[in-house]
C-alpha cells in the first residue's frame, strides 16, 4: 500500500499516520520528521533548513527531494510506505511521480484531510502548549497556513485528476476520522 497524506497544518496527519501505519504495516514516513531530526543531529541538512522551519517557509525543494528520494530507497519501503507532510509543492509531486515511476511502484492513494482554518488554528495552538513545537507560534502558524493554501493545496487537483484522491472529513474523534479513512480507501474514492 503507498499512500500520501495531505492535509493543513494541525489537520491531524501525524495522528492518522499513526493509525495507518499500524493497521497496515507500513512506515509512516513525514518529512517533517526528518527534518526536525535533522536539525536536532546539527547536519548539513538540518543546519540549511532550520531557517525556513522557524519562519513557517517550505525547505527548498532540492533539499526534500534529495532526502525522500534516499528514505524511499531504504528497505522498509518495498511493501508500501505512508507519506505525511510530502510532497506539498507542484513540483515535489511531479518529482515524486517520477521517481516512483522508475521503481515501478507509484503511489496508489491520497487522502485529503479537510479541516476548516478556524480548527487547526485551534488545535495548534494547543498542541504549541503541549508540546513545545518552536513552529507553532501564532505568526508562524499563520504563515504556515499561508503557505499551505498558496502552495499546497493545488496538489488536491493535481491528484484528483489522475483518479486518486480521497477526501475525508477531517474533524471529530481521531477514531471517526481513522474509520473514514479505511473506507474511503476500500471504496477508492
Ligand atoms: P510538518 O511537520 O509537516 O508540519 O513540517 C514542519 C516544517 O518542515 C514545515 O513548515 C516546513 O518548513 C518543513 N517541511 C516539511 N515537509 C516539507 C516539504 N515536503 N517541503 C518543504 N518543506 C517541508
Amino acid at each position: 500500500m503507498r499512500l500520501a497524506l495531505l492535509g493543513p497544518p494541525g489537520s491531524g496527519k501525524g495522528t492518522q499516520g499513526a493509525v495507518l501505519r499500524a493497521h497496515f504495516g507500513i512506515p509512516h514516513v513525514s518529512s517533517g520528521d526528518l527534518l526536525r531530526a535533522a536539525v536536532r543531529g546539527g547536519t548539513n541538512l538540518g543546519k540549511k533548513a532550520k531557517a525556513y522551519m522557524d519562519a513557517g517557509e517550505l525547505v527548498p525543494d532540492a533539499l526534500v527531494l534529495a532526502m525522500m528520494d534516499e528514505r524511499l530507497e531504504k528497505a522498509d519501503c518495498r511493501n508500501g510506505f505512508l507519506l505525511d507532510g510530502f510532497p506539498r509543492t507542484v513540483a515535489q509531486a511531479e518529482a515524486l511521480t517520477r521517481m516512483l515511476t522508475e521503481r515501478g511502484a507509484p503511489i496508489e492513494h491520497v487522502i485529503s484531510l479537510a479541516v476548516t482554518e478556524e480548527e487547526v488554528v485551534a488545535r495548534l495552538r494547543g498542541r504549541r502548549e503541549q508540546e513545545g513545537r518552536s513552529d507553532d507560534g501564532d505568526d508562524t502558524v499563520k504563515q504556515r497556513l499561508r503557505v499551505y493554501f498558496a502552495e499546497t493545496a493545488p496538489l488536491l487537483d493535481y491528484y484528483r485528476k489522475q483518479g486518486i484522491l480521497r477526501e475525508v472529513q477531517g474533524i471529530g474523534k481521531p477514531e471517526v476520522v481513522s474509520t473514514a479513512i479505511r473506507a474511503a480507501l476500500e471504496n477508492g474514492r
